[in-house]
């Protein structure tokens, strides 16, 4: 099957007892069993089923089930958010006088995340660009996980999966990817060799940004070693499915992070379009990003040009995509604020992956709290602009920007 079979079909059938084509929304805290030995069972994970919506819930699994199939992983984890995944992902393997390496041109909010894992004793060493000449210096004993960001939100840097994933593994440490602004349309991370794949499913996955929420896939390739990882030693017994075990029977559901039922089914529905969806907006992104570089007003960020770095490796590696994020410098904060303002369809809102396009001026929001050398590792400029491109008609697009850089 292709992808946009896959999202219909793969691992979905219509429900056995009712035939509703989607899983309905299971809107309940809790599940009866007809004995207390059943209830038994099924806490003491022996037998299938459902006991508490906050450990599952069969909406969320449905859900769950489906990104992993287009994940290709071994199993997938839903949370309340795509913070509440980065962190649950991270927190599952890392303890005091552990060590992090992650990319600097990273999510606003995932920075700040690594800066509070530093209350616990978890210390994070960043490097300017997730490569392995980067990375390779900053590995010692203590080193855990490499993190990173396919392609990095809104730096735009593109990691070398299969590269980084072979140095990580050559020192006994996972690579925890954060595939958000890629989606399964455009790579499987797991086939490149990532580790852990992570979603801020509010995004592309969602589509039309109605639901908060985050999964976590694990491909279950790792080699866990159980000295270096000892908090997983308890879950040897499970083989392959080791992660996933403590995370279902520790972490996750401790913190309690839990995705909502109804935000799985929204979920769901969104997923079925997401190979229609970015394959409309990644188009109208590439048309996009060359209106911009033919612009002399704007300075034009996007890595599926010929003009980018990383056209060499989105066509290894992303189908020849870039993704549906453009980042463009108007060379000043005021002549930024200027166009967005001046900007009739396109939104000024905090996301991205939206069916609507959208635009940001991030260093005085997302960034707002963030380091000048934070925000310039990051690739947030002074005169930057996001724009997430949706799936409008690309001439209205264009008409849009076209009119606002006039404006200036
Ligand atoms: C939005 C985003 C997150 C955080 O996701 P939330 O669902 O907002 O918690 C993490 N990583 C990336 C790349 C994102 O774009």
């Amino acid at each position: 099957m292709d992808f946009n079979t896959r999202l219909l079909h793969d691992r979905f059938a219509p429900d056995k007892t009712t035939g509703a084509t989607l899983t309905p929304i299971y809107q309940v805290s809790a599940f009866a069993r007809e004995s207390a030995e059943e209830l038994e069972r099924v806490f003491n994970n022996k037998s299938p089923g459902f006991a508490y919506t906050r450990i599952s819930n069969p909406t969320v699994s449905a859900f769950e089930e489906r990104i992993n199939a287009l994940e290709k992983g071994l199993g997938a984890v839903a949370c309340s958010s795509g913070m509440a995944a980065v962190s649950m992902a991270l927190m599952n393997i890392l303890r005091a006088g552990d060590e992090v390496i992650a990319s600097s041109g990273l999510f606003g909010g995932t920075i700040d995340l690594f800066g509070d894992l530093g209350e616990f004793g978890i210390t994070t060493r960043f490097t300017k660009s997730a490569t392995p000449e980067e990375i390779e210096p900053l590995i010692n004993e203590k080193t855990k996980v490499i993190f990173a960001e396919l392609i990095g939100n809104p730096g735009l840097e593109v990691i070398d999966i299969a590269a980084v994933s072979e140095l990580a593994h050559s020192n006994g440490v996972p690579l925890i990817l954060d595939s958000t602004t890629a989606t399964p349309y455009l790579v499987n991370p797991i086939e490149f060799g990532a580790d852990i794949v992570i979603h801020s499913s509010s995004k592309y996955i969602n589509g039309s940004g109605n639901s908060i929420s985050g999964i976590i896939v694990d491909s279950g390739n790792f080699k866990w070693d159980y000295e270096k990882y000892p908090g997983l030693a308890e879950y040897k017994k499970y083989g392959k499915l080791a992660y996933l075990a403590k995370l279902r029977n520790g972490i996750w559901r401790n913190i309690g992070g839990c995705l909502a039922p109804m935000n799985a089914f929204m979920n769901c529905v969104g997923l079925e379009t997401l190979g229609l969806r970015m394959e409309r907006c990644c188009k109208n992104a590439l048309e996009l990003a060359r209106f911009f570089e033919d612009s002399r007003e704007v300075e034009v960020n996007y890595p599926a040009l010929e003009s980018s770095g990383f056209h060499e490796l989105c066509k290894r590696q992303l189908k020849g995509s870039g993704g549906a994020i453009i980042t463009i410098r108007a060379g000043s904060r005021e002549r930024a604020f200027k166009l967005i303002n001046a900007l009739k369809l396109a939104t000024n809102a905090t996301n991205i992956g939206d069916v609507r396009t959208l635009v940001i001026h991030p260093a005085s929001t997302i960034y707002a709290h963030s380091s000048e050398e934070q925000k310039r590792s990051a690739g947030v400029f002074e005169d930057t602009i996001r724009v997430s491109v949706g799936i409008e008609d690309i001439e209205d697009l264009i008409d849009d920007f076209d009119r606002a850089i006039k404006s200036l």
